[in-house]
């Protein structure tokens, strides 16, 4: 009799660890950095809220600092010629990252491509192409080569530090910034940081607007399925990617014109710009890129779409960490063009 009580005390006792112990999961979605984003955390149920207002609180502030549609963040102000030096540090280091991306895709990446952004965007309003004129004024004000970003050089105190080193931005005046093409996968790494800072959750998944990073497990126990959708139609998965490692880790970016494109006399233009020529990078319908940081994979999706499938596979093979996949075609036709590490990431259906 008393075995059997206490054997039935220990049954509950094993049931009640297990519900406080099995991680679950929640999710949010809010509308943030002018697009949809999904918001996981896995873990103890107390953990969940908090580390799901940690994870939004740094995509906002991202979005207060380099949000190119907000004119009293700090890019803004620097792009409307107002503290051109002294700028933040988290600043500082993504428009470093643009400037390197730059070097390494020979100009196809371009963060002060801005001026042709803008232009594109009136005549999308305007409903007529730019003509000669504008994009050759427009053009004179791009380059990466015009920017100079270094390190304070006097101060010897690291500049995460109060008082410490500071970036030093210098840039000629009409040259405007952009860093919309790897901000969003700099906000979803700072956010992924965040949400895990001081907590140890099982799993989570961040995306924002196409940019993914995950880690850990779902709630189910199994392992992440990130799904790439097809340019031609919403909500249609081609293939689904996996983590390779036990840690759940895995940044996916996708760049597409489909998503966001300007549409002048009926015609669709991408919102990607051809830093070479000023117009808009058509040939690609999408690319997913797979890379040890969102920002890295953001960075090399939207190359990627100026470079086309033979000149950025070509780079992309040089570059360690770094996997992508163009889709080109047509919707009935879809062809695929993957770097030589891409499909290990492929879960075959
Ligand atoms: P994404 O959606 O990550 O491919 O980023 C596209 C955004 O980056 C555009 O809306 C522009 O603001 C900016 N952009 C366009 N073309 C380029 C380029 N060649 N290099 C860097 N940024 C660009
Ligand atoms: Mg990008």
């Amino acid at each position: 009799m008393i075995l059997v009580v206490v054997s039935g005390l220990t049954l509950v006792g094993i049931a009640l660890w297990r519900v406080a112990t099995t991680p679950t999961s929640q999710t949010v979605t809010p509308e943030i950095m002018g697009t949809t984003t999904h918001l996981t955390a896995v873990g103890r149920r107390a953990d969940l809220g908090p580390a799901l207002d940690a994870a939004q609180a740094a995509l906002r502030s991202v979005n207060r600092t380099m949000s190119t549609y907000d004119p009293s963040s700090e890019l803004s102000r620097i792009n409307a010629g107002q503290s051109p030096d002294d700028i933040a540090p988290e600043l500082g280091a993504v428009l470093e990252f643009g400037l390197h991306m730059s070097s390494r895709t020979d100009g196809a990446f371009d963060a002060t491509v801005y001026p042709l952004v803008q232009l594109w965007a009136k005549a999308a309003a305007a409903g007529r192409p730019p003509d000669d004129a504008e994009l050759a004024d427009a053009r004179s004000h791009v380059g990466w080569r015009k920017v100079s970003l270094t390190m304070d050089p006097l101060n010897p105190q690291p500049a995460t530090q109060p008082g410490g080193r500071r970036w030093v931005l210098r840039m000629p005046v009409g040259t405007q910034i952009t860093l919309d093409a790897i901000a969003k996968g700099d906000a979803v790494d700072l956010a992924v940081a965040a949400m895990r800072t001081g907590r140890h959750l099982a799993g989570g998944m961040v995306e924002v607007g196409g940019d993914l990073r995950c880690f850990g497990r779902p709630a189910d126990g199994g392992f992440w399925r990130v799904g790439v959708q097809s340019p031609w139609e919403e909500g249609r998965v081609l293939m689904r990617l996996r983590p390779l490692t036990d840690s759940g880790e895995l940044c996916v970016c996708t760049s597409g014109n489909y998503r966001r494109y300007y549409e002048i006399a009926g015609k669709r233009y991408s919102h990607i710009i051809d830093p070479a020529t000023g117009e808009p990078a058509d040939a690609v319908p999408s690319v997913t890129v797979i890379a040890p940081s969102c920002m890295k994979a953001d960075g090399w999706a939207t190359a990627l779409s100026v470079l086309g499938v033979e000149k950025g596979l070509k780079l992309v093979e040089q570059e360690s960490g770094v996997e992508a996949m163009f889709v080109t075609g047509t919707k009935d036709n879809p062809e695929y063009h993957y770097s030589s590490g891409f499909k290990k990431y492929v879960i075959e259906e």
